[in-house]
């Protein structure tokens, strides 16, 4: 399910000229494969039991980079709209992110000091969870969220929402309509975005000349560093070190002033942008991240050469681990139903032989199955019944809570597996 490896030689001169594509920011051909993940289905198209098909579509999953603006992305994707078409993901539903969320709200509050003259603008607000902090303190704020049914839930919770995708066309009618924004809001998007050009233009036209724009997504060191390569699935397009996010906030007439380190998903960055024209003085972050990206040598292609080998060590260590527990008479199961867990299946080409089920809190994804590895996804009370000797924790970002909510499976000594960075296996 892998796809052809191939040498390190190959993958750093580049493919076949009749495949070459370009860099969905600057332009350039994408000529140096960064990690080649073989092929997957679609990460979020959960299979209905009754669906099953004998051939399910399996698409590319390569990673490029691009030698001239940094940026590493996908080179196929689907248009958006097929994509989004069936979003199940409330944010409401993750108490941690809703914390996360407050804390940015009350941080924001005190240091820019809006009030009800202000404009908040947040893309892709999903259900409101974020903007409600602010509808609660009088600040005028305005979501912008694509899908249907998240878009309707924060509507009705008195979020006022337009149900768009966000871009320079939109930001031009918001301004036209005397709308312009002191806080633009954009957090876990802009990796999700293929018009990334047209997406970061709308930054520019939306923003008002004094404004603050606030970008958080996964940071790409953090990704590498971690082996956090089952992150990587085709509703994710680009991943961004803090260099490429440089460059790109600079090809649009705005800076970086300043950039905070979170633990979220994995490791993230927020940055924190304004017009190029504005004088601002660079917080100590700025510089340090540059520091740090410069000396894993993310400026050129050296730093991302060990990357793949670092990945297929992962494969093989989960692999070895999965067989030795079936040779042995061991019972393993999974926990979670994340994106993470078909891309770490279908890379590692792990089915329901090796894996008995996977469990999930969430009643939209109990009774369907995994896409790619087909693992049935059952209630959590599965694991009391069967008592696993292992169990291989997916959302590796929320392992300890997930081993605490866990803790009753070590009364029959049940032990709790982790993927990566490498497979680790916790007594
Ligand atoms: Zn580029």
């Amino acid at each position: 399910m892998a796809g052809r490896e191939r040498s390190v030689e190959e993958m750093v001169v580049g493919r076949p000229q009749q495949m070459t594509s370009k860099c969905r920011h600057c332009g350039s051909v994408l000529e140096a494969s960064f990690c080649n993940l073989g092929t997957s289905p679609f990460a979020n198209s959960l299979i209905e039991p009754q669906e099953v098909s004998p051939a399910e579509k399996h698409y590319p999953l390569e990673l490029f980079l691009c030698s001239n603006c940094l940026l590493v992305q996908l080179d196929a994707f689907e248009p958006p709209d097929a994509i989004f078409s069936n979003y199940s993901y409330f944010s409401s539903y993750s108490d941690s992110w809703v914390a996360h969320a407050r804390r940015y709200v009350e941080k924001i509050c005190s240091a820019y000091k809006f009030d009800q003259n202000s404009q908040v603008v947040e893309i892709a607000s999903n259900d409101g969870y974020l903007l409600k902090e602010f509808v609660a303190r009088k600040i005028p704020a305005l979501g912008i969220e694509p899908a249907v049914n998240v878009a309707k839930v924060a509507q009705e919770a008195g979020v006022p929402t337009i149900n768009r995708f966000f871009g320079s066309a939109l930001a031009k009618e918001l301004v036209g309509q005397g709308l312009g924004a002191d806080l633009i809001i954009a957090n876990n998007v802009l990796a999700h975005v293929p018009e990334l050009n047209d997406f970061v233009g709308g930054f520019k036209i939306l923003l008002k000349p004094q404004g603050v724009l606030t970008i958080e997504f996964p940071h790409l060191l953090r990704l590498m560093e971690g082996v956090q390569f089952d992150t990587v699935y085709h509703e994710h397009f680009s991943y961004f070190s803090f260099l490429a996010a440089e460059k790109l906030m600079a090809s649009h007439d705005l800076q970086i002033f300043d950039v905070e380190r979170l633990e979220t998903h994995g490791g993230s960055l927020r940055l924190y942008v304004t017009h190029r024209e504005n004088a601002v003085s660079k917080g100590p972050g700025v510089i340090s991240l540059r520091e740090e990206e410069l000396s894993a040598g993310l400026l050129g292609i050296d730093g991302y050469r060990k990357f793949p080998e670092m990945v297929r060590n992962v494969r093989r260590k989960l692999l070895r681990f999965l067989l030795d527990a079936e040779e042995n008479g061991k019972v393993v199961v999974g926990y979670g139903a994340p994106a993470k867990a078909v891309t770490l299946l279908s890379y590692c080409g792990v089915g329901a032989d090796l894996l008995h089920f996977t469990v999930d809190r969430s009643p939209h994804k109990q009774g369907r199955l995994l896409p790619g590895s087909r693992l049935p996804i059952c209630e959590p009370d599965r694991i009391r019944e069967v008592k696993p000797d292992y169990i291989l924790i997916f959302p590796w970002n929320i392992k300890d809570e997930i081993i605490d909510q866990l803790s009753y499976a070590r009364s029959w000594g049940a032990k709790f597996v982790v993927p990566i960075p490498e497979v680790k296996i916790i007594p």
